[in-house]
């Protein structure tokens, strides 16, 4: 099997200190690496006196998203995504959803999927999706193909989408702003202890680059992930809003995100909802014009109303979003004040429906249902046949008409990866079917930006509603 961090593409951002020693300059960590060495986020190494990045084309399972997955919600809302993650961190928080990428020493070749910046293109294309997400683990160490691929998308008339954490150096930041054009910044906390204990960074690079972003004009919104008892009071309600609406502008939207125990940090619960709410009103009451929940669903806190006659102009249930009131350009339909929602001009790709399955051949069909906290799935699906074949997925609802069939179609030997998430409180699941020749398997999704490594049982259902993988501290 092929070694992941076996092959080295040179990197950018990197001084020559002499004697061998490189020094990295993509985050602020800076790290002073010797021949044979690597940097703190273990993808960035020095061979033979220069840096290069091991992580160039390896990724997880690039996956199709809504653009609600990234904490963006004032940019074509309901959009579909191509999520790409990859491998590495130049943070480690105590919490990290994305544990098994983030840190590279949990990555298993087997776990590595590769791909050059024409296939990930082609796969936006030929699936009519009109926004690539760099996203999960963080962008940053993948500063050569991001921004390599992302250039090479934009010539398809794709739009770029950065979901970090932002502990990057300026330098890099400057190279991001010509190819992406939403930044969804994760700002861990305000206090500067926290991220020094919590994250292993600090914290004013973070805000440097988060103004440097909306100096530059592009699409910026930011997010907080509420940690139970942590940082989910209204003392970070009330930095995050000071923060935004004095260093940045009281229209860039901000949301407060539900926690999860996860990775290091278990011995604790979720985010009680009504603290989220709390912080949400601080930040209103300060002067944010629009703050919303993440990670929560049936909560009015994640739609979008008119600030100035009060319509509703849109609906979010979990990473789902309906437009009932918001014109192509990004108006209000009603009063036609700017909504400062972007829009991708021109009409939303769309997949092909059928009311029943094809009787012409059967179809291996498995399912989920919604569960807990567990509202989502992705659904992988291959094609091993030598021919184009077409896989279909539906929701499950608990009374009326059934849903259509969505058809995706695959190449020969294609693999696809996409996120089922519950869109209506009275759908109680998704199925996918299959024709002969291709597999399908589901994914658990605990929570938005996570990319799941743990595969449910495929045909049965809930068997587990916890499906986070454990970690294990070492012992030594
Ligand atoms: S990107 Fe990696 S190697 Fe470079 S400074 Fe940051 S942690 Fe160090």
């Amino acid at each position: 099997m092929r070694k992941w961090q076996e092959e080295g593409y040179p990197a950018r951002l990197q001084d020559d200190l002499g004697d061998g020693v490189v020094q990295c300059r993509l985050s602020p960590r800076n790290c002073r690496i010797r021949p044979g060495q690597h940097g703190f986020c273990m993808v960035r190494a020095n061979r033979d006196g220069t840096l290069v990045s091991l992580n160039y084309g390896r990724s997880v399972h690039a996956t199709e998203e809504t653009i609600e997955t990234e904490a963006v919600f004032h940019f074509e809302p309901g959009a579909r995504i191509l999520s790409m993650g990859n491998i590495g961190c130049m943070l480690n928080c105590d919490y990290c959803h994305n544990w098994k990428t983030s840190q590279a020493r949990f990555v298993a070749d087997s776990d590595v999927f590769y791909y050059t910046p024409a296939e990930v293109v082609d796969i936006a294309v030929r699936h009519g999706i009109k926004v690539i997400s760099w996203t999960y683990n963080d962008p940053v160490v993948w500063h050569e193909f991001v921004t390599e691929t992302a250039a090479l998308a934009r010539q398809k008339g794709i739009v770029n989408l950065y979901k970090s954490a932002f502990f990057i150096s300026e330098k890099a930041v400057e190279e991001l702003i010509p190819v992406i054009d939403i930044f969804s910044v994760s700002i861990k906390s305000m206090d500067a202890k926290y991220y020094r204990k919590i994250t292993k960074g600090w914290i004013e690079p973070v805000l440097a680059a988060t103004e440097q972003v909306y100096r530059s004009g592009r699409h910026l919104e930011v997010s907080t992930l509420m940690v139970t008892d942590l940082s989910d009071g209204e003392d970070t309600a009330r930095d995050m809003a000071r923060f935004v609406g004095e260093r940045l502008g009281p229209e860039v939207p901000t949301h407060f995100v539900r926690f999860h125990p996860d990775y290091k940090m278990t011995n604790t619960i979720r985010t009680p909802v009504d603290r989220l709410e709390r912080a949400r009103q601080v930040a209103l009451d300060m002067g944010l014009e629009h703050v919303y929940l993440g990670n929560v669903y049936d909560t009015e806190a994640a739609n979008t109303w008119c600030r100035a006659c009060g319509a509703l102009q849109i609906t979010r249930y979990g990473l789902n979003a309906r437009l009932l009131g918001l014109t192509p350009e990004g108006a209000c339909a009603r009063c036609g004040t700017d909504a400062r929602i972007r829009r991708i001009p021109g009409p939303a790709p769309a997949r092909p429906v059928v009311a029943d399955l094809p009787t012409s051949e059967p179809h291996d069909v498995a399912g989920f249902d919604w569960e807990g906290d567990v509202r989502a799935v992705h659904i992988r699906v291959r094609n091993d046949a030598e021919t184009p074949r077409s896989v279909y997925h539906r929701r499950r609802r608990s009374g009326g008409a059934p849903a259509e069939w969505v058809r995706i179609d695959l190449r020969a030997g294609e693999s696809y990866r996409f996120i089922a998430a519950q869109s209506l409180s009275d759908e109680i699941g998704v199925v996918v079917a299959v024709p002969p020749g291709c597999v399908s398997s589901l994914h658990q999704v605990f929570d938005r930006a996570h990319f799941p490594t743990t595969e449910a049982e495929a045909g049965t259902v809930n068997a587990d509603v916890t499906p986070l993988p454990l970690y294990v501290r070492p012992t030594r």
